[in-house]
């Protein structure tokens, strides 16, 4: 029995322990410090108010009791991975391993050159902070409601700092909360201001002018305030300054402007780039070390002309996929051929029923037919996550039903 330890429950781990878990003659243990498996992508559905806890966050036990042959899982935090022992640390315990799939992702990059970054602006890589941002977006419409006439109050700005795929989702899906909901909940919530900043100077930074053109219209149409070529130079209690000496008053601020890889103890150096990004050789694997995989976010992963991919759950689970499949084909003593990664393409939501999408370079939506899309990709994952749920759920209670 081979023994497989995949660190991470998030896109590329939970795609991994799919792929492997129908090979006989494995013992898969999954490990994550988190009990959940958290639908990132999702977030700013979560963060406005749209979709509620059960649809960003899956429980990992229930999930891994779906499995026919039983997939193990550890709710605990990996402290070191020993390549001469072959042994992952836990807290309170050494698990011994045939093969390593990292798949630890990453985390919000508070740059420190900001001043007061990381004390007064939210992150939503992790649900803890994307729960603390929908209480203030919540909070601030509530406050707006209870007191309409509180002129004192006045305008009320939410500045969302970075102006890549996840701002952008989440600047739309507040404005579109706000400005659909304005009957409802009274038109002081007009007074909410919504300000998406960016030091690029475009939004959506690398991605093709027709995603970037249609992305800005329907911004704009949503009464978003676009700043770009805008520097924070740093972030008070209360005030946004820039470097060319604006500042901006703000209720709260959310910062989506960059990623970084966390510490992650490992027994030997091994080599990474300027944000932590794990760098792999041909076939994902550490240098050096023909049985440790890394996958995700927590690499660093070019496409065939050498461009640094941007960090996505698409390109996390297409890696994992290569990766289980790597060690199936090592398994039955096969040449391995090197991971080719590509985007197959990208949605961008815009707020409710609205979404610009592009496919194989060749196809072009926006509107509701891209958010039909992008809403059937999303949901086919949901409903395979939801279905292995349900039967590790009913796996796990029935002695107790009996
Ligand atoms: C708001 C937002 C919107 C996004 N929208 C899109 C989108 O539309 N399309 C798209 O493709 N991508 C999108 N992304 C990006 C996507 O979510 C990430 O690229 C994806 O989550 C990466 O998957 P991963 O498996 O590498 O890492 P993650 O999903 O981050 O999972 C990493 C896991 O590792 C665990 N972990 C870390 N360290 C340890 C440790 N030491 N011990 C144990 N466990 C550990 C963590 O708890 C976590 O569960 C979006 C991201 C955000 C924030």
């Amino acid at each position: 029995m081979k023994k497989i330890i995949v660190i991470g429950g998030g896109y590329g781990g939970l795609r991994a322990v799919e792929r492997l878990a129908g090979i006989d003659g494995l013992h898969i243990t999954l490990v994550d410090r988190h009990p959940y498996h958290y639908l990132q992508t999702e977030a700013y559905g979560y963060i406005a108010g749209r979709f509620d806890l059960h649809d960003v966050a899956i429980d990992l036990k229930n999930w891994c009791f779906g499995f026919k042959n039983g997939v193990e899982f550890i709710h605990d935090e990996v402290t070191l991975v020993d390549f001469e022992n072959r042994t992952v640390h836990l807290s309170d315990k050494k698990l011994s391993y045939d093969y390593v799939i990292m798949a630890i992702g990453a985390e919000t990059n508070f740059f420190s050159f900001i001043k007061g970054l990381r004390e007064y602006s939210h992150g939503v890589k992790k649900l803890q902070r994307a729960f603390d941002f929908r209480s203030s977006f919540e909070k601030l419409l509530y406050t707006k409601v209870e007191h309409p006439l509180d002129e004192a109050k006045g305008e009320l700005n939410i500045a969302v700092g970075g102006a890549g795929l996840s701002g952008v989702e989440i600047a739309a899906e507040m404005a579109d909360v706000i400005k659909k909901h304005t009957k409802s909940i009274g038109e002081s919530t007009r007074d909410i201001r919504i300000h998406l900043i960016d030091a690029a100077a475009t939004i959506l930074p690398g991605m093709s002018d027709y995603i970037v053109t249609r992305t800005q219209e329907r911004l704009e149409e949503l009464g978003i305030i676009i700043r770009t070529n805008a520097f924070i130079e740093s972030v008070d209690k209360t005030t946004i300054r820039f470097k060319d000496g604006q500042s901006l008053e703000y209720f709260f601020m959310i910062f989506t402007g960059g990623i970084k890889v966390p510490s992650f103890a490992l027994s030997k150096e091994v080599e990474k780039n300027g944000l932590n990004q794990f760098l792999v050789d041909a076939f994902m694997r550490i240098p050096g070390e023909t049985n440790v995989f890394a996958v995700g976010d927590c690499v660093e992963i070019r496409d065939a002309k050498g461009n640094i991919l941007p960090p996505t759950a698409q390109t996390a689970e297409r890696s994992a996929e290569y990766v289980a499949n790597a060690i199936k084909e090592e398994l039955q003593h096969r040449e391995l051929k090197p991971f080719h990664a590509s985007i197959d393409g990208v949605f961008v939501a815009l707020g409710g029923e609205y979404a610009v999408g592009e496919m194989f370079n060749i196809i072009k939506v926006k509107g509701y037919s891209a958010y039909l899309l992008k809403k059937l990709i999303t949901y086919t994952y949901y409903l395979g996550l939801k279905l292995r749920l349900n039967t590790g759920f009913k796996k796990r209670t029935k002695p107790f039903e009996d």
